[in-house]
């Protein structure tokens, strides 16, 4: 059992013990106010139990915070199809409890050649008209902000996702916080880091945290409280180039717009007849983009202004530079999009996510009670709340 890794040179929890700044047991504690911990605690409460989320940082600053805010449900596939659709209601159900912005606006995809489009009009015969509908070229330069026809330039088309969803990934995860503090039978242990867990406890830098169910939600971080755990799952950190940049005049969608990268990554569109030839195609002309991993793609804040992106390397240990070279290549590729010569970028960050060549999902069950949690494959925006119904209903299976 990896937990003794990590409560090896922890004390022993007497019952009586006081808890880190507040008394009590509750039904569940949760490590990490990340959004897949987040979305648990709000469906725990959702289910009667008190909770108790345990946060090292002051508010959330992870991944959760540094993305698109794209709830990307209909570029799954599979198992990951079903919990993004259910993610879906959970989103839109805590939304609306803890009062930040989800809109139903779908994701746009682009495409700019026929085997773009090709690959577009095959997941459309796959999953029907409801779920993918195809756009003109005229359509998504619209969609852009770009003057419709002639402005068109580079487009063959697109498709609308509309399942998608958008979230502000700089509001949600901080209000569904407050919201989880504000709670009868929530409560929320800001700056209070985990050094060991054990069946029935927590150990914190501020004492021990009793809880009947202990789920381990820390994403990459997983390593520093179960390494073996960690390196047999094979984690390494996938860090990603992301920026801020103002919109062209006259762009308007909230849609999540995906290109032909985009294309490349999720298994919706990897399992069409034309995404080979539609790799092969991407190679000839954007090699060095396909070289730094690239997602081109990009979301509107409700500010206005764009989120931009993204890049992929993978490290066990995430080093802090970022090649000028990446960011060229990205807010270029992005400027070509939207039919504009430049972007005036207003900030850049790295986001950091958890990966495993092994699967797309570690769940792990550490100790009699104890779980361990984490989206192992980028897309944890769009899973977290399905993971978390399945995580109560009891459906949620322990991975390998
Ligand atoms: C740039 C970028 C773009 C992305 N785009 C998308 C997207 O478009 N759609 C999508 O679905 N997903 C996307 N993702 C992936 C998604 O953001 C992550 O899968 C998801 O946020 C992971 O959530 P989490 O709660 O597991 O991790 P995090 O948000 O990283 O939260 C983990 C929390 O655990 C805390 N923690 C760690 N260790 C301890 C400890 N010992 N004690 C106490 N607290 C601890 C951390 O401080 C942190 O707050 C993107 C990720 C990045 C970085």
């Amino acid at each position: 059992m990896s937990s003794s890794t990590a409560s090896a040179t922890t004390p022993a929890v007497s019952p009586s013990h006081d808890t880190a700044g507040a008394p009590g047991r509750s039904d569940v504690v949760i490590v990490g106010a990340g959004i897949v911990g987040l979305a648990h605690a709000f469906e725990a409460l959702g289910n009667g139990l008190s909770v108790t989320v345990v946060e090292r940082d002051r508010q959330p600053v992870g991944a959760s915070i540094r993305n698109f805010g794209h709830c990307c449900i209909t570029a799954q596939d599979g198992e990951l199809l079903g919990l993004a659709r259910r993610s879906r209601s959970g989103w839109l159900r805590a939304a609306a409890a803890a009062g930040f912005w989800a809109e139903e606006a779908g994701a746009l995809v682009v495409a700019r050649s026929e085997t773009e489009a090709a690959v577009l009009a095959e997941l459309r015969a796959d999953r029907g008209e409801d779920a993918v509908q195809l756009r003109t070229a005229a359509q998504t330069a619209e969609a852009l902000g770009r003057a419709g026809g002639e402005a068109a330039g580079n487009l063959v088309g697109g498709a609308l996702l509309p399942a998608d969803l958008r979230v502000n990934p700089r509001e949600a995860a901080p209000a569904l916080a407050r919201w989880v503090a504000e709670h009868p039978r929530g409560r929320v242990l800001w700056g209070t880091a985990v050094t060991g867990v054990e069946s029935g406890a927590v150990h914190t830098t501020r004492g021990p945290v009793q809880g009947d169910r202990i789920l381990v939600c820390v994403g990459h971080d997983l390593d520093y409280l179960f390494p073996d755990v960690a390196e047999e799952h094979e984690i390494e950190r996938c860090r990603l180039s992301m920026a801020r940049a103002e919109a062209p005049a006259g762009f308007r969608t909230n849609a999540a717009v995906l290109t032909a990268t985009s294309m490349l990554r999720y298994d919706a569109f990897t399992t069409q007849p034309s995404a080979a030839p539609l790799r092969s195609e991407v190679l000839g002309h954007s090699a060095e983009l396909l070289g730094i991993g690239a997602n081109v793609m990009f979301t509107r804040l409700p500010d206005g202004t764009l989120l931009v992106g993204d890049s992929h390397h993978y490290d066990a240990t995430t080093p802090p530079f970022v090649e000028e070279r990446t960011y060229e290549l990205l807010i270029a590729a992005v400027a070509r999009v939207l039919g504009v010569p430049d972007l005036r970028i207003l900030e850049r960050w790295q986001g950091v996510y958890a990966s495993s060549a092994r699967g797309p999902l570690l769940v792990r069950d550490l100790a009699p009670g104890v779980r361990a949690i984490s989206v192992t494959s980028g897309v944890g925006m769009t899973l977290s709340f399905g993971l978390a119904a399945a995580t109560f209903d009891g459906t949620l299976a322990a991975t390998d």
